[in-house]
């Protein structure tokens, strides 16, 4: 796969000398053409900052962006080909869904056929052919997104940035939306750069992710990456729920490590490139709420103490004590004839062969 986007040792500061505050430290990434790219962190650790630098609402403070192999850090929006559709897409109240999504054509001058037979294309990708001569305050939140979403793929732009353009639509709606851009970005090519804080929406509709925090991607790669091997402990945190378990290496060879569980059993346990604790260090082992399984108390890894259990349909969370106080979360499978665990009772707790991993702190 070819870059799209080529971001080096880029960095961005705002303001000066004592009020100046360093937003993007070295962002090193490269974008596939095509490539369905997710920008994911918390609020304020500079998504939209990177997102506005790509679209040329901002200028970098140092480093290099190249889009489509020419430097455009210096080059304003207009010169580059990039459109965005922000979380607020306003459309134009008095124009119909058709003079919205030709309106940018007519900006660059295009020549009428050439609008109509591409707003004729838009109104069909986002499916919105019987609604063309309705006014947006005619038309639902949904239908108004993806009016908004055609309108900015008209100029056919080589990248869209889609600024958390989901998250004023309620939860259902915003569903049929994430699988709506993912079918859009498979049947145009355009390539993707979509921000969001929301793990779920990143893990389900990526090719690739980047983490961020406190201005800096701390990891880079494909949702099974980043959710089964994260980097490091913010990382692991971010992504879905973890366990985190503080626990002392009993042994080290040459494939990793092995180490004390609460309650005395010893586990194999993978180390991060790099790593290499002495024996008795206490590290920190990751293992995902859904690698673990029930066991009978004592014919498991661990035991632990119900503490409290939620249902959510499917599955059921189950909060546990650990023998030396630690907490514990596992998720157990429903059938119509499982009923909730009770509080205090002793549960054993199965970790699958290799489904630990320690982590960097
Ligand atoms: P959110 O999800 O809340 O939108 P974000 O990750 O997109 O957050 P940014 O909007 O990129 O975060 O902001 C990153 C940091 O840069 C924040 O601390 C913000 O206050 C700061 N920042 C953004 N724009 C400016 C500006 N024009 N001047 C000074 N600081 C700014």
């Amino acid at each position: 796969m070819s870059a799209e986007i080529e971001i080096t040792g880029l960095g961005k500061v705002f303001g000066q000398g004592a009020a100046a505050f360093r937003a993007l430290s070295d962002i090193n990434l490269s974008i596939g053409t095509g490539e369905f790219f997710t920008l994911l962190g918390p609020s304020g650790c500079g998504k939209t900052t990177l997102l506005r630098v790509i679209a040329g609402f901002e200028a970098p403070s140092m480093g290099s962006l190249k889009i489509n192999g020419d430097e455009v850090a210096a080059k304003g929006p207009n010169a580059r080909p990039v459109n965005t559709v922000f979380q607020n897409y306003a459309l134009f109240p008095h124009m119909s869904v058709a003079q919205n999504i030709g309106f940018g054509l007519k900006m660059l001058g295009k020549p009428r056929a050439e609008i109509d037979a591409t707003v004729a294309e838009m109104l069909r990708l986002v499916r919105m052919e019987p609604m063309a001569e309705r006014k947006p305050s005619e038309i639902s939140g949904g239908q108004q997104q993806r009016v908004a979403l055609a309108r900015a793929l008209a100029p056919r732009p080589r990248v869209l940035l889609l600024d958390e353009p989901l998250s004023a639509l309620d939860l259902k709606l915003r569903k049929e939306m994430q699988s709506e851009l993912k079918r859009l970005q498979g049947e145009t090519g355009i390539t993707f750069v979509f921000v969001t804080h929301d793990q779920e929406e990143a893990l389900t509709m990526s090719d690739r992710i980047a983490v961020m925090s406190a201005g800096r991607i701390l990891q880079c790669g494909t949702p099974h990456d980043i959710y089964h091997a994260p980097s490091d402990r913010f990382v692991a945190d971010f992504i879905g729920d973890t366990n985190f378990l503080t626990v002392p290496v009993a042994a080290l060879d040459a494939q990793g490590a092995t180490v004390t569980l609460p309650g005395g059993a010893q586990a194999p346990a993978r180390l991060p490139e790099g790593m290499r604790p002495v024996t008795g260090e206490e590290v920190t082992a990751v293992i995902r709420p859904e690698q673990a399984t029930l066991a009978e108390p004592g014919a498991g890894d661990m035991d632990g103490v119900v503490e409290t259990s939620t249902f959510f349909g499917t599955d059921t969370h189950i909060h546990l004590k650990l023998a030396d106080g630690q907490g514990f979360v596992l998720r157990r499978q429903n059938t119509a004839d499982l009923a909730a665990p009770d509080p205090g009772s002793t549960l054993g707790i199965a970790l699958g062969a290799g489904t630990l991993r320690i982590l960097k702190d």
